[in-house]
């Protein structure tokens, strides 16, 4: 501890701190202008100095270290006088009308405590607002020169959009465009606007519908990153969203989607009253009828086709508690094990080859051990535009001298930050991760501790991976076998390194044994069980994580217990049979349905139409079935082409609950505002239905916390966390008992299967997919930054402005060759279907190869993906199809 003196009184306080640091632990304003936690020390407004006795001047307390003996003045006359003056000067800049109309800005509260009037000649910085963009509104007019803008941009998010033009009286601010800010390379993150302390820089909801009134600390309802975000309100109406600073993974910043798309919850679109189609017409019911119809429904299916003639979708939309009563449902009530969730199509081989190989079916790490790793692998994932929070960690990473790996086939963002980019050809990751290890093992670089004592069988797999020299890799993959080794010696060499992969390994015909290969490249290097280390899938959606592990599977009860190990327990607490047979996978349920065996099926929360794979049998599989019941915010793809029955749910702003991000963490889900209209919780609803079909009993949960005390006392491994610790922040499971403080690395001193891992020897084995002279490209898809997944939410929100429509992107050679401009229209045709879209010319896109997002319906890019999937858990192969191209 460090001993001074602050304002005559001493104190304590801890190494490594500054002056301003130690000033607020003890309680003592001083005001600042430039500062943000978030950010380097700048000293820049010089409105935190501060008088240390002995130096000969005084020193800004920002970025001034706190040395022991030191004796602090804070607020002498002659350094307020100080401070006056130089407010004085900067009020001179302000534009007086901005000052009452935003009283909350830092800058206007200073000065309104020092009592410095505005300047009354309106300032005298001339430059006209810029209003372009849909969600910030620019006034440079208003500008102080702080540079928190310019900072932020740089050093939390690694933008660079704001800089500095011209010097003294004349510098000025601009977008990097140098005209506006939707010209210019703007994530829309809102980092600037949450920085800047004189409303320069502003949101457009805030001077719409005005200041928030009351803020509601949530979690995001989009991507699995789980930032957390304070939702602010005014009239029932959710005008504003801002960072949690103290946000374990966001740490105070947010992207494009969570900060700024949630105009979706107040759609003129949405559907707020349950309806029932009658013939092809929807007609509005109350919910006494809309309950007892679809109960009839389903008791009458039940009655005369079997419980297995139902199906139940779980939604990573929607909360832990919401999702263990959809597969409590689907047991207890229908009698079936019928119940998946959309982790089928996209992260179930990640659960199934950590849990074959590991033991646990999740991330072995956290997002801070971003921080701590020298070395990061990033496999198949985009994560600046699908996770852009933790892209945004990463690339800072780099910038701060992380190594780089990047693993994809098209030159995404992060891949201009590598030290490598192995550019394969898409559907040949097993062997070029094959030739990684197998680098590894020839060059003497694995791990050899963990070689002998975390690994099992280590002389089989090294004899199987010696068949996969790089050179051998390079004629599959495309990747030259020198940029291979140095990528293998990287990972192996300069450790702790840490791996993400996403759906560029999972959504594969080799998908499962694709993430087998990256925990084989692990457990050879010893890169597990410590901090920054590990393999960690990047869960696409807030929840969905949280869905399957709660049940929904067809396969594995609540924290993914199998129905043979966990079927006496949950028989006991549920008070109800389980049934035994493993039950029908969201895919199996369409091949069901086609056959007529599947006859009704519930969809929470979830588009099945738009967002299966082959959407012409996922359409037949819809209209063969008897009974569809579309629970949703919106009359999405499924309700309007086949719903039977359509209830409001209400969006996750309206309800309590909780979700699990894609690091195990569970962190609340709360309450903002009143549900729209009609529209109830999930939760209700199934506990509703429940009821009506005489399992009342065991649906008797009045809140969301009684429902979660039910998850916990049937899923040891989350019995720790209770809602009164999650007040004080998530927690990661494992965390079995209530003083238990959770469970941030896996694997550390054992693995969850036992002592011991076994290497996995994966053959490679090509995709039947296959490019020929009549469909030469290989198409492959994915989301895009600004919508997300079906553009449910994302598509009634100004992110449309932002990004309309679905593109197919091509590459600079092929699209001359085929003589095709930026924003052409192209028809699209597969063996399956066809898609007209707007083509994107991209440098980042080899040769043959195309990408297109999924979003939008009116493109309905899933017309054109095929019947390929992963053998072990059923996952669709989205990222390879072959294609033709033809010009309109
Ligand atoms: Fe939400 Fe994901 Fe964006 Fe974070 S990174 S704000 S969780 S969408």
């Amino acid at each position: 501890m460090l001993h001074v003196a602050i304002n005559g009184k001493p104190g304590a306080f801890a190494e490594g701190i500054s002056i301003l640091h130690a000033l607020r632990s003890a309680g003592i304003e001083v005001p600042t202008l430039c500062h943000d936690d978030r950010l380097k020390p700048y000293g820049g407004c010089r409105l935190c100095v501060v008088q240390v006795k002995g130096w000969p001047r005084p020193v800004t307390a920002c970025n001034t270290p706190l040395e022991a003996g030191m004796e602090i003045e804070t607020h002498s006359p002659e350094i307020e006088n100080a401070r006056r003056t130089l407010l004085a000067l900067l009020a001179h800049d302000s534009r007086p009308f901005a000052i009452p109309h935003r009283p909350e800005k830092e800058f206007h509260k200073v000065l309104r405590l020092y009592d410095i009037p505005a300047d009354r000649d309106g300032g005298s910085r001339n430059v006209l607002p810029d209003d372009s963009h849909p969600y910030i509104r620019v006034d440079m007019s208003q500008c102080i020169h702080c540079y928190r803008c310019v900072r932020i941009c740089n050093e939390v998010q690694g933008q660079f959009v704001w800089q500095v033009w011209n010097r003294g009286d004349r510098t000025v601010i601009r977008p990097d465009s140098g005209t506006t800010l939707l010209e210019s390379g703007c994530v829309s993150c809102g980092a600037c606007v949450d920085t800047c302390p004189t409303g320069a820089l502003e949101d457009n909801s805030i001077l719409s519908f005005g200041t928030p009134t009351s803020w509601t600390r949530t979690t995001c309802p989009y991507c699995g990153t789980g930032c957390e975000m304070f939702v602010g309100l005014r009239e029932n109406r959710i005008v504003s969203v801002r960072p949690a600073s103290d946000a374990p993974v966001s740490r105070g910043h947010l992207c494009v989607k969570g900060r700024y798309a949630f105009e979706f919850v107040h759609s003129p679109s949405r559907v707020t009253q349950p309806m029932i189609r009658v013939g092809q017409e929807w007609k509005r019911v109350s919910w006494d009828e809309a309950i007892q119809f679809t109960a009839g429904e389903l008791r009458r299916i039940v009655t005369e086709h079997g419980s297995d003639a139902v199906g139940v979708l779980g939604s990573a939309r929607a909360t832990n508690e919401e999702n263990y009563l959809a597969q409590k449902f689907a047991r207890v009530v229908l009698g079936t094990n019928n119940v998946d969730c959309c982790a089928r199509v996209c992260h179930a081989p990640s659960a199934a080859a950590l849990k074959t190989m590991l033991g646990t079916g999740a991330a072995t790490n956290s997002f801070a051990d971003i921080e701590r790793a020298r070395t990061i692998l990033v496999c198949g994932a985009n994560s600046t535009e699908n996770h852009p929070i933790v892209g945004a960690r990463i690339k800072q990473a780099a910038l701060r001298g992380a190594h780089l790996i990047v693993i994809d086939p098209r030159r995404i963002e992060l891949a201009r930050y590598a030290d490598c980019h192995l550019q394969l050809r898409p559907g040949t990751n097993v062997p070029l991760l094959n030739a990684m290890a197998c680098s590894i093992l020839q060059e003497g670089l694995c791990d050899e501790q963990a070689m002998r004592h975390r690994i099992a069988d280590g002389r089989r797999f090294e004899e199987f991976i010696r068949e996969w020299p790089a050179e051998r890799a390079e004629k599959i993959c495309g990747v030259e076998a020198g940029l291979i080794r140095k990528a293998a010696r990287l990972y192996a060499v300069d450790k702790p390194a840490m791996c993400f992969h996403g759906l560029g390994v999972t959504e594969h015909s080799q998908g499962t044994e694709g993430v087998m290969c990256l925990v084989n490249l692990a457990l050879l290097t010893g890169n597990i069980g410590k901090p920054g280390t590990g393999v960690n899938p990047l869960r696409g959606q807030n929840n969905v994580q949280g869905a399957a592990h709660m049940g929904c599977d067809p396969k594995s009860l609540t924290g993914s217990i199998s129905l043979e190990d966990g079927g006496d327990i949950f028989q006991r607490a549920w008070d109800a049979p389980i049934p035994p047979r493993k039950g029908l996978n969201l895919m199996e349920m369409m091949d069901a349905a086609r056959r007529g065996t599947l006859k009704a099926l519930w969809a929470i929360g979830y588009d099945v139409f738009l967002t299966n794979p082959r959407a012409h049998e996922t359409g037949k599989a819809l209209r063969s079935l008897e009974c569809v019941i579309v629970q949703d915010m919106f009359l999405n793809e499924t309700a309007k082409e086949f719903g039977t029955v359509f209830l409001p749910a209400a969006s996750s702003f309206e309800k309590d609950g909780t979700f699990m991000n894609a690091e195990r963490r569970i962190q609340r889900v709360r309450k903002a505002i009143d549900p729209l209209g009609q529209s109830r919780p999930d939760w209700k609803i199934l506990c509703d239905i429940a009821a009506a079909m005489g399992s009342g009993a065991q649906f008797d949960f009045h809140s969301p916390e009684e429902i979660w005390n039910e998850v916990r006392s049937v899923w040891k491994a989350g019995a720790g966390i209770s809602y009164t610790r999650l007040e004080h922040g998530g927690l990661q499971w494992p965390c079995p008992s209530e003083d238990h403080p959770g469970t941030d690395i896996l694997h550390a001193d054992a693995f969850s299967a036992g002592e011991r891992a076994r290497l996995r020897p994966v053959d490679y084995t090509s995709t039947s997919e296959k490019v020929s002279d009549e469909f030469p490209f290989v198409l492959n898809s994915g989301r895009t930054f600004y919508q997300f997944n079906a553009g449910t939410m994302t598509m009634r929100t100004a992110n449309a402005s932002l990004r309309p429509v679905d593109c197919l992107q091509i590459s600079p050679a092929d699209a001359e060759r085929l003589s095709l401009q930026d924003e052409e229209r192209v028809r699209v045709r597969s063996h399956y279907g066809e898609a007209v879209l707007p083509v994107q010319i991209d440098s980042g896109i080899s040769p043959g190869e195309l990408f297109a997002t999924f979003h939008s319906v009116d493109v309905f890019l899933n017309f054109l993906t095929g019947p390929r999937q992963d053998p072990f858990t059923g996952t669709p192969e989205y990222k390879v199809t072959a294609v033709q191209l033809e010009k309109i």
